[in-house]
This record gives C-alpha cells, sequence and structure tokens, in this order.
C-alpha cells in the first residue's frame, strides 16, 4: 500500500509511515492511498487522447460538410462555406485542448463543505419559430471552502445525487488532474463516485465498473 500522506510504498499491514509518521486510517476513513496506483495516469492519458482525436474528427466532418455544401447548394459558395467549416472545425479542437489544458493545471487541496443550496430556477426555450417558453429546473449547488480559504461549487441540474451524498462539515480532498473529489468519510455511506470517471459505484465495489480504475476507500 502507499502512505496516505506522503504517497511512500509500505507494508500492507502498516499503521504508521516510516517516512513521514502519519497513521494510516483503516476503513473508509482517511483519504485514500489507492490514489497512487497508475491506473489514474493512464486513464487520464488516455481519455485526453480521445478528447482530442474526437476533436480533430469533428474538424474534418465540419471542413468536408462545409467544402461540400458550397460546391452543391446555391446558398453558399466555395472557398466561404470551407473556411466557415474550417473555422468550426478548429473551434472544437481549441475547446478539446483548452479542457486538456485546464485538468493538467488543476490543483490538489483539501477543503470543507460549508453550504449546501438548492433554487428553483427558471429558463427561456427557444421553440425555433420566433415563440419562447419558460422551463422551471431545480438547481443543486454545494459550497466548498480550501484551506486557503478559496470557495468552489459543485452544482447539479435537476439531479440530487452529489448534493445528498455530501454533508455540511465534511472534509473532501480535490485530486488535481482528475479535477474531482473525494470525501474523507465513507463510512456512512452506500455509493461511490468513481474519481476517474465519475461514474456511481456500490461502496462494496474495489473498482469502477466503468472504466476499471480503483475506487478511492
Ligand atoms: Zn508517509
Ligand atoms: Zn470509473
Amino acid at each position: 500500500m502507499y502512505c496516505q500522506g506522503c504517497g511512500s510504498i509500505l507494508p500492507e499491514e502498516a499503521q504508521y509511515c516510516n517516512k513521514c509518521g502519519l497513521k494510516q486510517e483503516k476503513g473508509l476513513v482517511g483519504y485514500s492511498s489507492k490514489i497512487q496506483d497508475p491506473a489514474f495516469q493512464k486513464y487520464l492519458k488516455n481519455s485526453n487522447k480521445y478528447a482530442v482525436i474526437f476533436s480533430l474528427i469533428i474538424a474534418v466532418i465540419a471542413i468536408v460538410g462545409f467544402t461540400i455544401y458550397g460546391e452543391t447548394s446555391r446558398e453558399m459558395d466555395n472557398p466561404g462555406a470551407m473556411f466557415i467549416g474550417l473555422g468550426i472545425g478548429a473551434m472544437f479542437v481549441l475547446i478539446a485542448i483548452f479542457q486538456v489544458l485546464g485538468k493538467k493545471k488543476s490543483k490538489t487541496w483539501d477543503g470543507t463543505v460549508i453550504n449546501k443550496t438548492l433554487k428553483k430556477k427558471r429558463r427561456r426555450e427557444n421553440t425555433g419559430d420566433d415563440n419562447s417558453y419558460l422551463v422551471t429546473y431545480m438547481q443543486y449547488d454545494v459550497t466548498i471552502r480550501d484551506d486557503r480559504g478559496k470557495t468552489h461549487h459543485i452544482t447539479a441540474t435537476d439531479d440530487a445525487t452529489l448534493y445528498n451524498y455530501y454533508n455540511v462539515g465534511d472534509r473532501v480532498r480535490h485530486h488535481g488532474g482528475l479535477n474531482t473529489y473525494e470525501k474523507q468519510d465513507k463510512s456512512q455511506d452506500t455509493i461511490i463516485f468513481c474519481n476517474a470517471c465519475s461514474s456511481l459505484n456500490d461502496i462494496k465495489n474495489d473498482q469502477c465498473f466503468r472504466c476499471g480504475c480503483p475506487l478511492l476507500k
């Protein structure tokens, strides 16, 4: 196993770390040392790779699609149509690159859940023929303050799962790179979220049913 504090490799049943001295929590309390598992780095590398490849495929479809449209329709001509396709394609690739960079930049930090709110909200939806109507939806928000005093939000629309999962006072760790949160005390939980793909798993499982990464417990 790995030390829950410094990540050193320890014998499987070690109670204290022989490098940094930290007591190793057992059961479902304490941040999991399994975050050191190479499966997470592998997952990240693959998901970033697929996000970029996917955006490149969309870009090619946009460029080819608009160029064909420019050749065949009377509404648009080439190279004008091709340039529009090029612009849309470049936008998709840029969004993918920014998402990958954003994940790489995100840091690991610890914090506390300080507030939970639930709001009924409205948004206007267009029907396409100059008409619009109002849709009501629920917005769930969990506020976390990190130990340096900065607040962060986890928000969801029409889905109370995360809202119910966190309680005010819970200690949480944000895992940089993965951009996900881990609850320190999981002893009262029946579910756990995968810290790689965010899938909902049974707390009894050791590995995510979807991506195979170890569950952090
Ligand atoms: Zn240690
Ligand atoms: Zn997963």
